[in-house]
């Protein structure tokens, strides 16, 4: 009998250049904090058109079933419209492995090109990557730990077949975690479908992990939980108009921790723009645009007077979306205010 062989997939994160993310600047009180790349969540309550590039009607049926995993969750929905400019498009070319590229990062490949590839569909691949294009990593690189890895066994059996991978390669894609602060998570989760399986030779315990066709019940709460995608979120529909250098600030409350306000604001002509949060309130903000409202432009935790968010960009005239989240770090609700100012 054939040892199982690890399918290991490989999340594509785009190198910091090709990022559509804007650093944010330096306040005149601000300490800084850098652009996480998990900044690649999509805005809260988006629809995600799908396109197929190829695949069987079951294999496409097994992608639609495993997608909707996560939207029962998330407050995303996928739209399988095969729509030219579908934000995830997706192979099933079998020489290629399986991978995706993570969550708005798939803005930045070519219309013509794939943003997902189930060379494999087994068990939950479909719903693993899925993961990845909603804005999850690997779970096997959860900076909590967890894995004790022979880094000497992973790099000489995946220099074998059917992988064939480089020192590099592996070191990239399995041994190297996440440093902390670029990951919202949770612990590691022994059960999440994010994690692969692998065997026990590989890990210098002796302790090896299992494949997890389904979401774990972690998988579902943190993807419905208030880094990511809730369901109490406002909708783009129904966002109050921020008035780009209105004479007073506009005064709001965040009811409970996590909850989150979504704002729209106009800029009418191109141009560097501040937005800002005053207040007690540790307040998370993000920033998309122009029109769309998947596409992030820029992210900020506490680079505002004391734990407040400020943004500092240069937009090109549009439709913005600013959503302000309660950080969550304590307990609680608070009164804030936001305002938006072209310089
Ligand atoms: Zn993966």
């Amino acid at each position: 009998m054939a040892a199982r062989r690890p399918k290991v997939c490989i999340d594509r994160i785009l190198p910091s250049e090709m990022m559509r993310l804007q650093r944010t600047m330096r306040g005149p009180a601000g300490r800084v904090r850098a652009i996480s790349p998990i900044g690649k969540a999509w805005m809260n309550g988006s629809t995600l058109r799908v396109k197929f590039m190829g695949g069987t009607s079951a294999q496409q049926r097994t992608v639609r079933e495993q997608a909707d995993w996560w939207s029962q969750h998330a407050n995303l929905k996928f739209d399988f419209n095969n729509a030219a400019n579908a934000e995830i498009r997706i192979a099933f070319d079998a020489s290629d492995g399986a991978w995706s590229y993570v969550g708005t990062d798939c803005r930045g490949i070519a219309l013509n090109e794939p943003t997902m590839n189930l060379g494999f569909l087994d068990g939950g691949t479909a719903a693993h990557e899925f993961g990845h294009t909603i804005g999850l990593a690997h779970e096997h690189q959860n900076p909590a730990g967890g894995i004790k890895w022979n880094e000497a066994a992973v790099i000489r059996e995946m220099k074998k077949s059917p992988n064939f991978w480089d020192e590099q390669t592996t070191r990239h894609n399995i041994l190297r975690k996440y440093s902390v602060d670029q990951v919202n998570g949770t612990q590691v989760d022994p059960d999440s479908v994010m994690l692969y399986f692998f065997p026990s030779s590989w890990t210098a315990n002796g302790i090896g992990t299992k494949a997890n066709d389904e979401l774990s019940s972690i998988d579902k709460e943190f993807i419905a939980g208030a880094k990511m995608y809730p369901k109490t979120g406002t909708t783009p529909t129904d966002a109050p108009e921020l008035k780009v250098n209105a004479k007073t600030r506009t005064k709001a409350s965040i009811g409970t921790a996590g909850e989150e306000d979504l704002y729209r604001f106009v800029a009418k002509a191109d141009g560097r723009y501040v937005i800002d949060t005053a207040g007690p309130t540790d307040m998370y903000m993000k920033l998309f645009g122009p029109t769309s409202r998947t596409a992030l432009v820029a992210e900020d935790d506490d680079s505002g007077t004391d734990t407040n968010a400020r943004i500092t960009a240069d937009l090109i005239a549009g439709n913005y979306f600013v959503q302000v989240r309660h950080y969550n770090r304590t307990a609680g609700k608070g009164n804030y205010t936001i305002k938006v100012r072209k310089m």
